[in-house]
Order: C-alpha cells, then sequence, then structure tokens
C-alpha cells in the first residue's frame, strides 16, 4: 500500500547580508520550499517548489495537503495534473516526491528507475548574480569570478542587461582579460533588451571564443526576433527557463529559433513534464542545459534527468550540456551532500536520491511565518 499517510513543509528563509541581482533587480532573500510526503509504509519522498512561502504554506495547507491524503502515491501523473491546475509549481514538488517514493519502492536509484544513467559525471557552471548596490560592483564580480576559477570551475555565467550597454561590456571586457579563453563563458541578460541592443554586442562576441551562450536576450516570445538574432550573431542563443511545458519551446524549436533550450524542473508543471523538454531538444538535435538558479534538491533532479540523456553531440564524445550552479551567498546551495569539484558532479547512484540532507539547515532557517518583501 503506497496510500498517503502525511505531508510535511519546510519553508525556509535566508535574510542576504547584501543584496545581489540580475536585470530584473535585486535579491534581499534566498528562499526554500521543501516537502516530504510519507506513505502509511513509511516509504517517504522529498519535493521542492518556488513562489513566495505565504502563497505555498496556505496552498499546501488548505488544499493541496487535504486532497494528497489518503490518495496512492503510485497515481503520479493523475494527481500532478491536477495540482497543476491550482499551482503549477507545487505540482512541480509534489511530482519529485512521488518520484522518490517510487524509487525506494523498487529499491533503485532515480536514475535507475529512469532507465539507468548514461554518465558517472556531469559538468556543471558556477552561475552568478552579477550586480551589487553601488559603484564597486564590477569590482565585486570579478573577484568572485576569481574565487570560482580558483575553486576549480571551468564554466561561468554572469549577467548583463542591468546596466547600460557601455558599463556592461566594460565588465565583461574585463572579466574576459581575467578569465582567458580556457574558461568558457555564458551571458544571461533575463529578457532586458530588443534586437538592436543585442546586435551591439556582436563586435565583442566575434573577437571572443569562449562563449558558451547568450541567454535570453530578448522576451522569449518573441520568436521572429530570436530567429534573427541567430542568424546575425556569433555566439549560440539560449532560453526558455521559465517555460511550463513542451508546447511553450516548439515554435523555437521549429523554426530554429535557439541553440540550446534551458528547462528549469521547478518551473515545470511536474518532473515528467520536464523530461518531456529534455527528449524534445534531443529529438531536435539542439543542446539542453538545465536552469537550476533556484532551488537544491530541483537541481539535484536535474542532474539525475541530464545523466539519463545522451550525449547531445558526436561531435565532443561523450560531451555531456553542463547544468547550472548558484555560487552566489545562499546556505540552501549546500542542503545535499553533493559537491562539485572542478566544475564536474558525480551522479549519486544510491537508492532513491542517493544522498543526504543536512537537517540541520532545515532547522535553523525556517521561515517564522511573518510576512517578507
Ligand atoms: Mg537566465
Amino acid at each position: 500500500m503506497l496510500q498517503i499517510e502525511r505531508v510535511e513543509t519546510y519553508p525556509l528563509l535566508y535574510q542576504l547580508r547584501e543584496p545581489y541581482g540580475d536585470a530584473n533587480g535585486y535579491k534581499k532573500y534566498r528562499t526554500c520550499f521543501l516537502l516530504r510526503i510519507v506513505t502509511r509504509s513509511g516509504l517517504d519522498g522529498w519535493g521542492e517548489c518556488i513562489d513566495w512561502l505565504p502563497t505555498l504554506t496556505v496552498g499546501f495547507e488548505q488544499r493541496i495537503i487535504p486532497f494528497l491524503i489518503g490518495k496512492e502515491a503510485t497515481k503520479r501523473l493523475q494527481l500532478v495534473k491536477i495540482i497543476s491546475k491550482w499551482h503549477q509549481r507545487a505540482a512541480a514538488g509534489v511530482s519529485m516526491a512521488l518520484t522518490e517514493i517510487m524509487a525506494k519502492k523498487a529499491g533503485v536509484s532515480i536514475c535507475e528507475l529512469w532507465g539507468g544513467r548514461q554518465h558517472q559525471t556531469l559538468p556543471v557552471y558556477a552561475s552568478f548574480q552579477s550586480y551589487s548596490q553601488g559603484t564597486e560592483w564590477p569590482k565585486q564580480s570579478v573577484k568572485r569570478v576569481e574565487q570560482a576559477i580558483a575553486d576549480g570551475f571551468t564554466q561561468l555565467k554572469v549577467k548583463i542587461g542591468g546596466r547600460t550597454i557601455a558599463e556592461d561590456q566594460a565588465h565583461i571586457s574585463a572579466l574576459q582579460h581575467l578569465i582567458g579563453e580556457k574558461v568558457h563563458l555564458a551571458l544571461d541578460a533575463n529578457q532586458s533588451y530588443d534586437a538592436a541592443a543585442a546586435l551591439k554586442w556582436e563586435k565583442l562576441f566575434r573577437n571572443w571564443s569562449n562563449l558558451m551562450w547568450l541567454e535570453e536576450p530578448l522576451p522569449m516570445d518573441r520568436t521572429a526576433d530570436y530567429k534573427l538574432l541567430r542568424s546575425a550573431l556569433s555566439v549560440p542563443l539560449a532560453g526558455g527557463e521559465n517555460l511550463q511545458h513542451g508546447r511553450q519551446y516548439l515554435p523555437l524549436l521549429t523554426q530554429a529559433a535557439l541553440d540550446l533550450i534551458q528547462p528549469d524542473t521547478m518551473h515545470h508543471d511536474g518532473l515528467d513534464s520536464y523530461r518531456d523538454s529534455l527528449q524534445l531538444a534531443r529529438q531536435f538535435g539542439i543542446r539542453v542545459s538545465s536552469h537550476a538558479f533556484d532551488g537544491t534538491l530541483s537541481r539535484l533532479y536535474a542532474v539525475f534527468a541530464h545523466a539519463c540523456l545522451p550525449p547531445w553531440s558526436k561531435m565532443e564524445g561523450n560531451g555531456m550540456e553542463p547544468v547550472e550552479w548558484d555560487v552566489m551567498e545562499n546556505p540552501f546551495t549546500g542542503l545535499f551532500s553533493l559537491r562539485p569539484v572542478k566544475g564536474v558532479v558525480h551522479v549519486p547512484e544510491g537508492v532513491g536520491l542517493g544522498v543526504e540532507m543536512d537537517a540541520e539547515i532545515l532547522k535553523r532557517y525556517r521561515w517564522d511565518g511573518r510576512t517578507y518583501q
């Protein structure tokens, strides 16, 4: 019997010492919302969602938990479909917990449940929020990047689009001077440009051979402009972190407007739908590098899903696209015992998640229920 007996929730909040941000503004805090579904037989599974904590807490308490109690954990697709109509991001978390329960029931790892890992290790890239308050932000950004390189990362992503193009270009030029051609770099504009603004970067792009991609220069519904930029710029174009299911990628894929898609396990309406988008990329022969800045269990699931994919191309042997790794101040990034070494993580192979959770973090950062901005 895999009847759901109870659901526990763990809303966590951490106030940042200094705000940091991207083209959308500054973050003053980081949050994490975990849930644990326990069956009558004692098997349990963890999930993670992202949204404002009061919204998630009330949604789970008043509607999602009462709905789940007594349901069969084996009916994941049916349950997730219903919850996604109420709160799509809550459904993503529930799908993780129910997936882990099935892996434990079978006595296998998540990768084995999904057909087996094809990679024992995966590359990850260090992901930065480049802006901070005050005029010293470029110096602070360069210092953070220096630290990540000292920690062994060889792939990085930094932000553009939150300052004037001249300021951003000075910042990226300084970074390029520091990191050299051996470190690979992605630039993320968080949908802040129009096509004309993006084209102003081409004079720099054509001199740089280490660029992995330009991410979301424009709003993602501007397919025609993406197509135009893809033919005019000398760097690959990436995007789609906020899309919720495969069909939203179809206009971009069928019109060959992107080189690389970036689905997020928490932004899709369930892990199964997220994995469909990974497969979509493989079917269209384009790359996929999962977005995973907002969470830690969710990032672990991105690692599992990437590990189950075949290599993206014969061009680079067993080469795989990297998964995003948050290197900013964020205690929740250390919640699980998975750590990159020289920019690579070992894919866990134990039963279920196969990694330990730091229960101390759950206690220390428990949100006190007060409203925050
Ligand atoms: Mg992005």
